[in-house]
């Protein structure tokens, strides 16, 4: 096999077995890779209906076939499981260079099954695969435990671990890689707790073979270029890294401020992507192979906040900012430092204590509640304290580590979670911009922008402009970035790489180095397979069509101030349109026609 190494590693922790089985061509022509082919093994392998937090949930860490190459910004992989905060598939995606490296060693993935007695750690040397004991690491951050099991292993290996907010299962712990990338949302880190897998860390030193070098060659060449010409990837990425975001969407009125009461914030530009640049930035960092290097080496100097490590990113700048009503971009950062180093993914951290501070000002909680604590929005030093508290599942922060829409249920108030499908909204705003508030109310994993960024059309102009207010033409928008995203990720190349390229120089970088011809129509049918199989698991798991939709604030609440002052999302009408292109009856199920045409039936 080309691209693929051909080889799946399976791991028991609860009887010890470690097995390798050929990875199956078939699948791997039809799902791809990565997100694709991990999400087919892992519905064929676990009854959607199982707790998250059980044995029975199996972890997969899958590179794609163009990871490890020199494919432009294929340092990607993504963790499969079912996730223990939406009770959904979860396919969350880091960069850096564990993927590839899980390729050197060869391996196109590797699932992890069962759950071990005490804490262990999995140690993949090439060939040589052993479960070790973790208790030493047990307990540490994120930067520690890497430090620790490098010095043990090989100071150069690749490592993907959990903090202690994966150890005590907080809902929405994250698997940090590289110390600060992460397989953020969903709770991948939590399931990673149940297993006690307090590491994979990896060495490996085999080349990965690619089917046609000089079609690959070229094929490189164009991508490369056109990346690196693009403003967005090639000069906004790089120069400011994703916080540039911070004061378009602030522009387009569609920054979601307060809990998403207002789509405005005044002092964006307090913790936006030129100021992180001008003040914080030590420099930027990138991925395996990648040529915009959006990451941001940071630090903050005030001494109430100090520390150094990496971002924020955008989303973690808008919600610990304007979501809580905070533009202190020292707090911003230190929160996020903590973020990193405890494992927890920001967004949802930050809108669940948006939520709190929502819940707090409206009377629904307490300082009997928060232990004393009041938590205003605004409260810059409150929002820092209930971050750590919230990774150690201390105090008021063990109500918090269940995510905000478990927490405003637990007050009587769920309209206070801004949530779709129980995940929260990530950094734009719905009413705003309504294409992709059709994709957050259908998104697989809960509301995420990574499923099917709709941005790049209706606010960048990305690789064409579309009215972002208008509704009309978005079901068949929103399908179409679903889809070519879902077999994107499935590649294992960087999201970012679509600010350039797109499914045509994909697929011609799919074929070269697998030697199977994908056109465009393909490539795309792939990605529809793909979107239709998560759907399917979602469906015998835990929804119907009724969570299809968005938080009733997106709906009956307009935007208050700013260029989308009374703006409101028009989701329900643009659904029934979106169900007919899927192929979807109108409970939004895929209809027996459709499946058999994408070979799911
Ligand atoms: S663009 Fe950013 S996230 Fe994507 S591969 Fe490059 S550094 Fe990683």
């Amino acid at each position: 096999m080309n691209g693929w190494t051909g080889v799946i590693l399976r791991v028991n922790l609860t009887t010890g077995e470690i097995k390798k089985e050929p990875t199956n061509l078939q699948n791997a022509k039809l799902f791809i890779g990565a997100r694709g082919l991990a999400s087919k093994m892992l519905c064929d392998e676990i009854d959607p209906k199982i707790d998250p937090l059980s044995p029975a949930n199996k972890l997969i860490f899958a590179p794609g076939p163009l990871s490890g190459t020199m494919s432009p910004s294929t340092g990607r992989f993504d963790v499969v499981c079912k996730a223990p905060l939406t009770n959904l598939i979860a396919a969350s995606s880091s960069g850096g260079s564990f993927g590839p490296e899980l390729k050197f060693a060869g391996y196109d993935m590797v699932i992890i099954e069962g759950a071990a007695k005490k804490p262990v750690y999995l140690w993949i040397n090439d060939d040589v695969v052993e479960i070790r004991d973790a208790s030493s690491v047990w307990g540490k951050n994120v930067p520690d435990t890497t430090d620790e099991l490098r010095a043990v292993t090989d100071e150069d290996a690749k490592l993907a671990c959990i903090g202690p907010a994966g150890e005590k299962k907080v809902l929405f712990a994250s698997i940090m890689n590289e110390m600060n990338r992460a397989a953020g949302r969903s709770g991948t880190g939590a399931v990673m707790g149940s297993k006690m897998l307090k590491a994979i860390v990896v060495v490996g030193t085999k080349a990965i073979t690619v089917a046609d070098p000089e079609a690959f060659e070229k094929a490189v060449m164009v991508a490369r270029k056109k990346i690196s010409e693009h403003p967005v990837g090639g000069t906004g990425l790089r120069v400011y890294g994703t916080d540039v975001l911070t004061n378009i969407l602030n522009s387009v009125g569609s920054l979601p401020t307060r809990n998403f009461h207002d789509g405005y914030f005044a002092n964006a530009d307090k913790f936006g992507g030129e100021t992180l640049t001008a003040k914080y930035l030590i420099r930027p960092r990138g991925c395996f192979s990648c040529i915009i290097s959006c990451g941001r080496a940071t630090k903050v100097t005030n001494p109430k906040y100090a520390g150094e490590g990496e971002g924020p990113e955008y989303e973690s700048a808008w919600g610990f900012g304007s979501d809580c009503n905070i533009d202190d971009m020292d707090a911003i950062t230190k929160a996020n430092y903590i973020c990193n180093e405890l494992g927890l993914d920001t967004i949802t951290m930050a809108t669940t204590i948006a939520c709190a501070m929502d819940l707090y000002e409206s009377g629904y909680i307490t300082t009997k509640d928060t232990g004393g604590l009041a938590i205003q929005f605004g409260n810059a030093e409150t929002m820092v304290k209930l971050v750590e508290m919230t990774g150690n599942r201390e105090g008021f922060g063990d109500q918090l580590a269940e995510g905000s829409f478990r927490l405003a249920t637990r007050y009587g108030h769920v309209e206070f979670s801004m949530t779709t499908k129980m995940q929260e909204m990530p950094a734009y705003d719905p009413r705003g911009v309504q294409g992709i508030g059709l994709n957050f109310a259908t998104s697989n994993c809960g509301a995420a922008h990574v499923r099917g960024y709709t941005i790049s059309p209706e606010v960048l102009g990305v690789p064409f402009k579309v009215d972002q207010h208008d509704t009309k033409g978005k079901p068949e928008l929103v399908i179409t970035f679903q889809n070519l995203t879902a077999a994107l990720d499935s590649t294992g190349a960087c999201l970012f790489t679509t600010f350039g390229i797109g499914a045509e120089e994909l697929a011609a970088l799919l074929s070269s180095v697998t030697g199977i011809q994908y056109s465009v129509d393909d490539f795309m049918k792939a990605g529809d397979r793909i979107w239709n199989l998560e759907r399917l698991f979602d469906l015998k798991s835990a929804i119907t069509s009724k969570d299809d939709c968005l938080p009733e604030r997106m709906m009956k609440e307009p935007i208050k101030t700013g260029p989308s002052k009374g703006d409101v999302s028009h989701v329900d009408k643009m659904m029934p349109e979106y169900y007919q292109l899927r192929g979807w009856d109108t409970k939004g199920i895929p209809t027996p026609e459709k499946l058999k045409d994408l070979s799911l039936a």
